[in-house]
């Protein structure tokens, strides 16, 4: 663990934006926030991209806190990416512990969600019956999404979690007492560690 500032990543998987809302909504104490930690990787704030964290160490985040439930490939491969590269990986919020509002489309399945919204619903102009593929092929190449999965995972139905933060949004004085916490523990780790040697 860094003996200087704390490193913070923030990620947002199948979520509705409202956990990166509740982040902002710590207004002036982000002041106290920066006094004792970076942020390193948050695609909602900073022009970050994937490959910045893939060329992390291992372990290189102190903490990331991750938003949203597990809803496609992209998803499944930032959440085992953000585990790699992060001491402590937390669930951040009520999709990312429970699958939230998300989830609920788990009582339907891949093909009927594809068939309501691009078949059914009467605003949908879709004579060629057209729905996402994963690949598509075309003039100036090979088009790519993410493959979306049949159900939404919790993010610990996918990677080993540490701490979990419920609420839907967690409040904002819980994500200062986290951090604040977890640098103080760090500290006290770092002096003890210290003493011993
Ligand atoms: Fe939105 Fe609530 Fe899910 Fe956070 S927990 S992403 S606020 S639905």
């Amino acid at each position: 663990m860094s003996k200087e500032k704390l490193k913070l990543a923030f990620y947002w998987a199948a979520s509705c934006g409202g956990c990166e809302i509740a982040v902002l909504d710590i207004n002036e104490k982000i002041l106290d926030v920066i006094q004792i930690a970076d942020v390193v990787f948050w695609p909602v704030a900073m022009d970050v991209k994937y490959k910045d964290v893939e060329n992390m160490p291992d372990k290189h985040i102190d903490v990331c806190f991750f938003n949203g439930g597990i809803r496609n490939s992209e998803q499944e491969h930032m959440a085992k990416l953000l585990r790699q590269k992060s001491k402590i990986l937390v669930a951040y919020g009520a999709c990312a512990q429970l699958g939230g509002v998300p989830g609920l489309a788990n009582l339907s399945n891949k093909k009927e969600i594809f068939e309501k919204v691009y078949k059914q619903t009467f605003s949908t102009d879709n004579t060629s019956e057209v729905v996402p593929q994963p690949k598509v092929e075309v003039r100036e190449g090979v088009l790519e999404i993410p493959e979306f999965y049949d159900t939404v995972h919790t993010l610990d139905q996918v990677v080993d979690v540490d701490y979990y933060v419920p609420g839907c949004p967690p409040r904002p004085e819980g994500l200062i007492y986290g951090i604040t916490r977890i640098h103080k523990k760090i500290i006290a780790e770092s002096g003890l560690k210290k003493a011993q040697e």
